[in-house]
């Protein structure tokens, strides 16, 4: 099996205890292991394949919980990054009115340093780009771009979830979707939700905005629709993969686990070739990943939720 390499951010979600208080009047919170890439190396090692995570959090209490979380789930942590920085920390609360109050507090998670001698171990392998805060700048965005354009494109196989957060780009979508767009232009497979390629197409119907984004360089497309589905496009044909009838009691995770699920099936693959040239394994590949989604649904919280390969199968 092929390594998945997932590159970026991990960090504490401290989630407000009850709804109705808004971050003024919150008293408890619960800690809770947080961030796109971790999730998805997560949920690529739960599933049985080599999930590596690359980031870099604070030697504090908070970063030993992190890394000591990511490797109870058996990825790969041997790559991550001690800072000085204090661990980066995100709090939560839903108000009364059901509007989310959010105070991020970044720290080392921005640290991550580009790693030379990687670049022998990189080719033939999977690299996941999940950039929620790594498009925020501070080193991890020059990172980020030297991986992609250290000249693996046609090497690895490169997926890119964009991770938008309104939290964190409120007053300045434009310069996220700038920004967004070199990755769209490298990868081969994007994942975005259904808000994600609208806002970064500028399209409102899908359809197109798939258009401008293969016009604009990725080949694969998902864009998850939650309970509807997900919409797959390549190669001129474009077909909603319904999703699995669930009651979702929490949703948390569950576009990290359907990304994760696909990049593990990608990862058993012998060579990349088919992957590009055939529509229906990849069609199979993306309902597997709905059942994950789907599963991850049923269950409270991100990583925990997460499907091993005995409950994707049964
Ligand atoms: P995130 O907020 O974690 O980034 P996302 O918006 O990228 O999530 P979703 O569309 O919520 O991702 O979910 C990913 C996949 O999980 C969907 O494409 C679908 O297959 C499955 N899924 C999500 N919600 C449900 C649901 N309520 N019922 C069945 N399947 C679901």
């Amino acid at each position: 099996m092929k390594k998945v390499y997932c590159i970026g951010e991990v960090l504490i979600d401290f989630v407000a205890e009850r709804q109705g208080s808004d971050l003024t009047k919150a008293n408890e919170f619960t800690k809770k292991a947080g961030g796109a890439p971790a999730n998805v190396a997560c949920a690529i090692s739960k599933l049985g394949s080599n999930g590596v995570f690359i980031g870099c959090v604070g030697d504090d209490p908070f970063g030993k919980f992190l890394l000591d979380t990511l490797k109870n789930e058996g990825v790969d942590i041997s790559l991550t990054q001690l800072s000085d920085t204090f661990t980066t920390l995100a709090f939560v609360s839903l108000s009364e009115d059901g509007e989310r109050d959010f105070v991020f507090s970044r720290g080392a998670d921005k640290e991550l340093k580009y790693n030379p001698n990687l670049r022998k171990n990189l080719p033939g392998n999977i690299l996941h780009l999940g950039a929620a805060t790594a498009l925020l700048g501070g080193p991890l965005e020059k990172t980020y771009a030297k991986y992609l354009f250290d000249g693996l494109t046609k090497e690895m196989f490169i997926s890119f979830d964009p991770n938008f957060r309104i939290d964190l780009w409120k007053d300045d979508e434009e310069t996220f979707i700038k920004k967004c767009m070199p990755f769209v232009e490298k990868s081969h497979l994007c994942k975005f939700s259904m808000e994600e390629a609208q806002l970064i197409s500028g399209k409102e119907d899908l359809h197109e905005a798939c258009d401008v984004l293969h016009k604009a360089g990725t080949k694969i497309i998902t864009v998850t629709l939650g309970k509807d589905g997900t919409l797959l496009s390549m190669n001129g044909t474009k077909k909603v993969i319904p999703s699995v009838k669930v009651t979702p009691v929490d949703t948390t995770g569950a576009g990290d686990a359907f990304i994760g699920c696909l990049l593990y099936q990608i990862s058993d693959l012998g060579n990349f070739e088919p992957i590009f040239e055939d529509f229906s394994l990849v069609e199979n590949m993306v309902a597997t990943a709905n059942k994950a989604g789907a599963i991850t649904t049923t269950n409270y919280g991100a990583i925990v939720a997460l499907p091993t390969k005995e409950q994707l199968e049964n």
